[in-house]
């Protein structure tokens, strides 16, 4: 099946073609609206489209992809996909797997739109969009927050006035499903494991960050919450932290909401304590004696050994953990110090396998850790490229 993947963002839009589960096309539109608009586009692992030009929406983006898709002889007619996958962010209480899009689906993604104030509105201007330039392609929508409907009541639910959770949908949903899915499945074959009987803890490290803990083979809690910023210390995200640090900000030094909102979005986790957001930048400024550099990264370490402790505690049994995103797949320091000292929770890193740089999924735990330790490279758009094949069979 050919099938487009879309991931619509405010001011951009990714796209990539898959054939079955193979990829062989990849493309981005970016600054939509802006003066350095441009359009890059990948065909066969070759830059083959590379170009600044005006791009004044997301209709205007999609256009130029789609006539460059067919001038690549990608597709000969934009009808030819068997359906194209929309990445939506926030799914609310009302979606707990991917859904062919109707028009009550577009009802519901616009009524969350609170919850998802820049993502919602940038994905449905991308289904807007596919609707008219693709009329008999069947649009198909995967949710960040789909993966983590399985949480239970105690774990979701936030010990404030329950009127709020009634009233406002105030509770935990829980992001990067996608990834914490894709990555728990292959780690279930890894260990030859059917996925309904898996318990694993799977930590999804990239700029943004969460944790997720999986009880056969279903996310029954995870570290993000009603929005991204929950959780572990993140690039720029603060992560937990006492609530009442904002009413004392704002009392002395009279911050407003959307000034509060952004210092704990933009200017905080990594970058709040030392200055810079990107691991490889950091370990550079630890190796030469920055120690705020190195307060950082142990404050992130920590972090994240709290959670999986944390998690390791509701689960009872781990199978396994895993480690995936930017930095979980490449920063074998972030994995050793995460994972030290916890030999108690039967977890034990093989220190030479950690320390090798591969690109496919693999085990670093060594032969006597009880739970098994695995780095498996995520793809997000893969996972939404497959669901979205699923579905559109189901439909037929
Ligand atoms: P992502 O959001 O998944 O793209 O991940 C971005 C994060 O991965 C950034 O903090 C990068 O510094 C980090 N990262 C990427 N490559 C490496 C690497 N080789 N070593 C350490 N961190 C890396």
């Amino acid at each position: 099946m050919k099938i487009l993947v879309l991931n619509s963002g405010s001011s951009s839009v990714k796209f990539q073609v898959f054939e079955d589960d193979i990829s062989f096309v990849s493309g981005l539109i970016e600054q939509i609206g802006e003066e350095n608009s441009a359009i890059s586009i990948i065909l066969r692992d070759e830059k083959v489209v590379d170009k600044q030009i005006e791009i004044k929406s997301h209709f205007d983006g999609l256009q130029i992809a789609a006539n460059y898709l067919l001038e690549l002889g990608v597709v000969k007619d934009l009808n030819e996909f068997d359906g194209i996958g929309h990445r939506v962010v926030h799914g609310g209480e009302y979606f707990n797997k991917a859904m062919l899009v109707t028009d009550d689906v577009i009802e519901k993604i616009e009524s969350l739109q609170p919850l998802a104030p820049l993502h919602n509105p940038a994905h449905l201007d991308g289904i807007r969009v596919t609707k008219k330039l693709n009329p008999l392609v069947p649009n198909v929508v995967v949710f960040d927050t789909a993966f983590h409907q399985s949480i239970p009541a105690h774990a979701y639910m936030y010990a404030l006035p329950y009127k709020f959770y009634e009233e406002d949908g105030v509770r935990k949903y829980g992001f990067h499903g996608t990834s914490h899915h894709f990555v728990a499945k292959v780690a279930a074959r890894m260990l030859q494991k059917d996925i309904n009987s898996l318990n694993a803890i799977t930590l999804h490290l990239g700029n943004g960050g969460s944790v997720t803990a999986i009880e056969n083979g279903k996310s029954i809690d995870t570290s993000m919450g009603l929005t991204p910023l929950e959780g572990l210390i993140m690039g720029t995200r603060s992560g937990d932290l006492d609530p009442a640090i904002l009413f004392y900000l704002s009392r002395k030094k009279g911050y407003d909401i959307n000034e509060l909102d952004k210092i704990l979005n933009k200017q905080s986790g990594l970058k709040g304590i030392c200055g810079a957001n990107d691991m490889r930048e950091i370990h550079s400024m630890a190796e030469s004696g920055d120690k705020k550099a190195q307060l950082a990264l142990d404050m992130f370490y920590y972090r994240i050994k709290k959670y999986i402790g944390s998690y390791s505690a509701i689960l009872g049994r781990v199978d396994c953990i895993v480690f995936t995103g930017g930095i979980g797949e490449n920063d074998d320091i972030a994995r050793l110090e995460s994972c030290h000292n916890l030999e108690n929770l039967g977890i034990k890193l093989n220190v030479e396998e950690n320390a090798l740089r591969k690109k496919v999924a693999r085990e670093i735990s060594s032969d006597d850790s009880l739970v098994k330790v695995f780095v498996i490279p995520t793809n997000e758009e893969l996972e939404i490229a497959l669901q979205t094949q699923e579905v559109v069979k189901n439909s037929r």
